[in-house]
């Protein structure tokens, strides 16, 4: 018989890491509009020079945004924070409304606008609808930044927030025949297919985009966590809190069978005692999240566990937006 191995005894062997393996959701991370954002900051500080103002975090992740005021960028919460002086104010990935060019236009300041073209798409949407009279109703969260800049897109008064079914059943437009719904593009692709149906069972003649203003990116994150969950024991987004397409991640994972899910900023935030005693964890990014942090969250996985790592992809993406006309590298020069 052999005798159990005595741990504390020096020379011992070093105790055996648990198995884990690790099913990586592709796609993940950064989407063409987070790309584009953060090149906007980078080019106009190289253009400009430092400091540079963003009004908001252009995108929602606190490493990004951390990374981008090492390097120069001013994050303000509005323009009055920016002085006057020639130094640019960037609008963030999530859209502003029209209120504020304005204000920055009757300021004479310089402004750059990196709002993700899929979002301009959604206002562009919107202000067809009420140029032919319709009353618009927005799909969409509360405060969120983007709905805050949908919504300012039109009068006050010709756009309602909608936010769950409940609010559809007390609806009760002016004229119900001439109405119009897009979303915030960041949503729950299956609560906002039920949202959608409801709106157009209690008016039948709403007019809105073919499918949803729900984006490429957000899709896609959405469709391979759905596939990835129920394999796994356990399931993190990378991502910030305050960022809605990771939420909604961890919410379709939770739904689609996963005991255990997580929304991480980074490694240091794992809380390790919910993921004792697992053999396969899933993992993926939000659209802001970079994939440094997903190697951090892996690395930190392979101080506790054997990893391996099997990646699991539903889709391919090669969407690229261009920079913003100003900032392309001929303009510059
Ligand atoms: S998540 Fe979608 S809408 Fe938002 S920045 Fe990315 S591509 Fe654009």
């Amino acid at each position: 018989m052999t005798a159990p191995v005595n741990q504390n005894e020096p020379g011992a062997p070093a105790p055996e890491k648990p198995p884990l393996e690790i099913l990586l959701c592709a796609p993940r991370g950064f989407c063409a509009g987070v790309v584009r954002a953060i090149d906007v900051v980078e080019r106009a500080l190289a253009i400009y020079g430092p400091p540079v103002y963003v009004r908001h975090e252009i995108v929602h992740n606190k490493y990004v945004v951390e990374s981008l005021k090492r390097k120069g960028a001013v994050f303000v919460a509005e323009l009055d924070e920016v002085p006057d002086g020639g130094k640019p104010v960037i609008f963030s990935a999530h859209g502003v409304a029209k209120t504020v060019p304005q204000t920055a236009e009757s300021r004479g300041l310089t402004t750059i606008d990196a709002t993700c073209p899929l979002v301009t798409k959604v206002h562009r949407e919107a202000e067809i609808h009420h140029k032919r009279g319709r009353h618009v109703l927005l799909v969409g969260h509360s405060g969120h930044p983007e709905v805050v800049g949908t919504m300012g897109q039109l009068p006050a008064g010709s756009i309602t927030l909608v936010e769950d079914l409940e609010q559809i059943e007390a609806l009760e437009p002016a004229n119900r025949d001439n109405l119009a719904w897009v979303t915030q593009t960041t949503l729950s692709v299956d609560d906002t297919h039920h949202i959608v149906e409801a709106l157009k069972k209690k008016f039948p003649a709403i007019v809105g985009p073919h499918k949803d203003d729900i984006c490429y990116a957000t899709t896609n994150r959405q469709e391979a966590v759905k596939q990835v969950a129920p394999l796994v024991d356990a399931l993190i987004v990378v991502g910030s809190s305050n960022s809605s397409n990771s939420q909604r991640l961890r919410e379709v994972a939770e739904r689609a069978g996963c005991p255990i899910t997580r929304l991480v900023n980074r490694a240091e935030d794992v809380d390790w005692d919910a993921f004792a005693n697992i053999r396969r964890l899933g993992l993926t990014a939000g659209a802001s999240a970079p994939e440094v942090l997903v190697e951090e969250i892996i690395d930190a996985f392979a101080t506790r566990y054997t990893v391996t790592v099997d990646t699991v992809s539903t889709t391919t993406e090669d969407m690229v937006f261009p920079l913003p006309r100003e900032l392309r590298s001929e303009a510059a020069e």
